[in-house]
């Protein structure tokens, strides 16, 4: 077990990040290293996993963690993942069930949930000796989670599963708990494709922590997308480090405006937190902005013709 000094020491480069102070740090370590801890279910549908993949940019190769967000994925009681777990098939299953029917536990959703074909278009188990699609998993560990977490375009809103023609008929969680008539005690959008890791990680520790998490219109944390890309992007006309408007790609520091750049439409704090652990974002790659955390994402061609 990690001492408390050592969990301060490591924690310190990405407490900034994350919003947590020393106190919320030690509440935090008490809260995962408790005998009740809190427990995660992580349910996968229609998507590509990048979510689990962005989070897992979060994770050291070394034996010691590096900092809080770190030490939060290596202590999370994350009891169900398809990937992660070390067990698999009907082992696991089981265990989530056994979970389901013992403990308080938080729900994570990622990927949409597909409801065309009487939702059998994504089967995620068999259980009891039926299959099990995953619309039907959801409503089941939904009704009793203490929060649902939708992580990634897919599951808030949709995303690209649910492009057109959409033939599965891919829904966003929200949309599919109306559906049901499903109402856990907190739902919490984190879009973006993928979501950025920290979004996922800050948002964890507010539920650990108990703590109330405000939320705009689309059930997004207010403190993640409240900003407007394009009004804190480096490249905005006005800005000191504006050098003009780009007219195609590849030309470093130029506003890509016009040749598609969704900035102006979309909220999220890329251009100040960055991506990568910290090392660049979209607009700084010279690839624009696409919209991914919008709830009508991917909306459109990816690349409109500037002539058009
Ligand atoms: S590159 Fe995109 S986000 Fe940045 S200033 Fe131009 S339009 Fe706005
Ligand atoms: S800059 Fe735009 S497309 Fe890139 S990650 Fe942020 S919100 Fe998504």
């Amino acid at each position: 077990m990690i001492s408390r000094r050592q969990f301060l020491q490591f924690c310190t480069a990405a407490a900034a990040e994350l919003g947590l102070n020393p106190g919320r740090l030690l509440q935090l370590q008490a809260a995962v290293e408790a005998p009740d801890a809190p427990t995660v279910i992580w349910l996968h549908g229609s998507g590509c996993q990048g979510d689990s993949i962005s989070m897992l940019n979060r994770i050291s190769s070394d034996e010691a963690p590096h900092d809080v967000a770190d030490f939060l994925i290596n202590s999370l009681n994350l009891e169900f993942h398809s990937v992660l777990s070390a067990a698999a098939g009907t082992t696991l299953v089981e265990h989530a069930h056994h979970i389901l029917d013992t403990q308080p536990f938080f729900l994570i959703v990622e990927g949409g949930i597909p409801l065309a074909f009487h939702a059998e278009a994504c089967t995620v188990w068999a259980h009891d000796g039926q299959e099990v699609t995953f619309a039907d998993a959801v409503a089941t560990f939904a009704r009793k989670a203490r929060a649902v977490v939708a992580v990634g375009t897919c599951a808030t809103h949709g995303g690209i599963s649910a492009a057109p023609p959409n033939p599965t008929g891919v829904v966003g969680l929200q949309t599919f708990l109306q559906k049901r008539r499903i109402q856990p005690p907190s739902v919490i959008n984190i879009s973006g494709c993928p979501a950025h890791p920290d979004w996922i990680i800050s948002t964890l520790c507010q539920l650990f922590l108990g703590e109330q998490i405000e939320c705009d219109d689309y059930g997004r944390p207010y403190d993640i997308f409240r900003f407007n890309i394009h009004r804190e992007c480096p490249r905005r006309r006005g800005k000191p480090t504006f050098v003009g408007f780009a007219d195609s790609f590849g030309q470093d520091r130029y506003c890509l405006q016009r040749i598609g750049c969704r900035g102006p439409r979309t909220r999220g704090d890329c251009a100040n937190r960055l991506w990568n652990d910290g090392s660049s974002w979209c607009v700084d790659s010279n690839g624009m902005c696409f919209g991914c955390p919008d709830p009508d994402f991917p909306a459109g061609d990816f690349y409109p013709d500037p002539d058009a």
